[in-house]
């Protein structure tokens, strides 16, 4: 009997004689200090934007909840079962974190089932059709717009997404009131899987931007992995 696959043991294995032991005592001092992550990351559950991987970050410094489309329900405290919620109000009532990035992503999954309105769905409960309903209207406005192509489409609300998505981040009251104080700052990101371009929310005008971060595109890929400059050639042709 297996108890989990082999690919998931190598990778355990991997990381126990790579990171964990050049960083056992960083470990150790979580385990005996706890977690104080200065930032929250709500990103999508699509396996190839991991916010860890995407903001090379350690154990202890973002702490992540990952759901359908990165996205953030409007505050309803009604009893029922608020998983987003829940994480949110850990993460600013208990952490106090300093900032709280929602981070969409390209070709995603659950935004392009919301733009597709005839899609049956996956199951009779249909899940994913009741969370996507947080961004139905503008899901249906931009759907119907024979103007853009769809791939126009699809950006256009991975994008607005994240701007409802830090909207309804403020109609939780402690969101706003630490945001007020100055004690918390909200922030979009979009990532491209192909190129691996990040684009930042600029916060006065929702608009997306490439911030400057200063990339050698020169560096050399590891065996088998194409150099930058080669993807995002790939990705236009
Ligand atoms: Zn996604």
């Amino acid at each position: 009997m297996t108890l989990l696959p082999d690919h998931l043991l190598a990778g355990y294995r991997q990381f126990v004689e790579g990171r964990y032991l050049a960083e056992t005592q960083r470990y150790r001092a979580l385990a005996r200090d706890g977690q104080s992550p200065e930032t929250m990351v709500i990103a999508c559950c699509d396996s190839r934007a991991a916010p860890e991987t995407i903001f090379g970050a350690g154990a202890g410094e973002l702490f992540v909840v990952r759901n359908v489309a990165n996205l953030v329900p409007p505050y309803h405290p009604d009893g029922d079962f608020h998983g987003t919620s829940a994480a949110l109000e850990f993460a600013v009532q208990a952490l106090r974190v300093r900032h709280i990035v929602v981070m969409g992503h390209g070709r995603c999954g659950g935004i392009k089932a919301a733009l597709d309105t005839e899609a049956a769905p996956l199951s009779p409960g249909d899940f994913i059709g009741k969370w996507m309903s947080i961004v139905e209207p503008v899901a249906r406005s931009i759907a119907g717009n024979e103007l853009m192509t769809s791939a126009e489409r699809q950006t256009a609300l991975e994008r607005i997404s994240i701007r409802t998505s830090i909207a309804n981040l403020r109609s939780f009251p402690y969101v706003a009131a630490r945001e007020a104080a100055g004690d918390l700052t909200l922030h979009g990101a979009w990532f491209d899987i192909s190129t691996a371009e990040l684009w930042a929310m600029d916060a006065e005008t929702g608009d997306f931007q490439r911030p400057l971060v200063d990339v050698d595109e020169g560096a050399s890929a590891p065996d088998g992995a194409e150099a930058p400059g080669e993807a995002v050639l790939q990705s236009a042709g």
